[in-house]
């Protein structure tokens, strides 16, 4: 039996892979846009979300990446990236999220005199005005951000730097973001370098626009500590002759490693990579043992929330209570928090809520 909404809603919930810039309220976009000059393809706050839908339920990534134009020209401004910074926190804890990272790229927000720095902190301020604001609503939750990098830009080392010199700006990782297809991980090779030796974490988007190669790549030459989907790990995978699959070595490295996936259903099927949630590799996956954790990726352009993330995948292969407690713990050991933060948010937040529905 499928959960309810309303139930994965009341529990808590991690969401690992969420772009500051694909959450964005229409509403908020409306606003700003108004006062900065931006022309936007839609009028009011329900046409605009569905516009955005629309136009990222197209089926490729790059036509998905465009609708990123309108919501990167709202986000130029110090007060603009601190305000959509504060409702992605308040946004996710009104889902019943405990733990948030928050993913962008700074170098795509300096088109209004801002530094790369300044950027950072006005996000920083964003991140914290939204944890007191939840917590004054009676929530709790803990938010980072995780600065990425543009993989088509040359800016990768720069970035690197700027996230270790703000790591105590609730930054918790890097990640490269962009288009995959043609900007494989090694092209950023001196900023994960570089963050090895100053021990920052970071993911790295592989496998959802590109395959195995761009995955092996993330994993063996960068030694990313997570995967941004990878979903296409799926292709190193093969149905045997008695019912049986046949895992093939780097699916089984990830797989046994426990190199989390930071998978997001819906962002996949609108960027063609499962035609329906029963037929997403999550299933398979799950089944094969590897370390799933589930996501949003665009909240926006996927017009969807984490309670409804869980709502496709439990009416898709049926999993009820325990399976959500189990991948918000797989996310929750993935986190890029440090060891005794993850343990008291479990401690104090996701176990006794799991405990009481059972
Ligand atoms: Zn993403």
């Amino acid at each position: 039996m499928a959960l309810e909404p309303h139930v994965i809603h009341a529990l808590p919930k991690v969401a690992l892979h969420d772009h500051l810039d694909g959450g964005v309220r229409p509403q908020t976009l409306l606003d700003i846009a108004a006062e900065v000059g931006h022309t936007l393809p839609a009028g009011d706050a329900e046409s605009l979300g569905d516009w955005f839908f629309e136009a990222a339920d197209s089926g490729t990534l790059v036509r998905y990446l465009e609708t990123f134009d309108h919501t990167i020209a709202v986000m130029q401004r110090a007060e603009d990236l601190r305000r959509i910074a504060r409702e992605f926190v308040e946004d996710q804890a009104a889902d019943g999220v405990v733990y948030a990272e928050a993913r962008w790229a700074p170098e795509q927000h300096l088109a209004g005199g801002l530094s790369l720095s300044e950027a950072v902190e006005a996000v920083r301020d964003g991140l914290a005005e939204g944890m007191i604001a939840a917590s004054n609503a009676g929530q709790t939750i803990v938010a980072r951000q995780i600065v990425s990098a543009m993989r088509q830009n040359d800016r990768g080392l720069e970035i690197a730097e700027l996230a270790v010199a703000h790591r105590r700006d609730l930054v918790g990782g890097f990640d490269i973001a962009g288009p995959e297809l043609g900007f494989p991980p090694e092209r950023l090779g001196e900023a994960f370098r570089y963050l090895q030796r100053h021990n920052l974490p970071y993911t790295i988007h592989a496998g959802e626009a590109d395959g195995l190669e761009s995955i092996w790549q993330a994993v063996q030459l960068m030694r990313a500590d997570r995967i941004g989907h990878g979903v296409r790990i799926i292709d190193d995978v093969e149905p045997g002759d008695h019912g049986e699959w046949r895992v093939g070595e780097l699916a089984a490295y990830i797989r046994d490693r426990r190199i989390a996936l930071e998978v997001c259903p819906t962002s996949n099927l609108q960027t063609g990579i499962a035609p329906t949630y029963a037929q997403h590799p999550f299933g398979v996956l799950d089944q094969l043992g590897f370390t799933l954790t589930v996501s949003c990726d665009n909240r926006l352009m996927s017009g969807t929330t984490l309670t409804e993330e869980f709502t496709h995948l439990s009416s898709a292969f049926g999993y009820g209570v325990d399976d959500l407690y189990r991948f918000t713990l797989n996310a929750l050991d993935a986190a890029f928090l440090s060891g005794p933060e993850r343990a008291n948010l479990q401690r104090d937040v996701v176990d006794p809520a799991y405990m009481l529905v059972n």
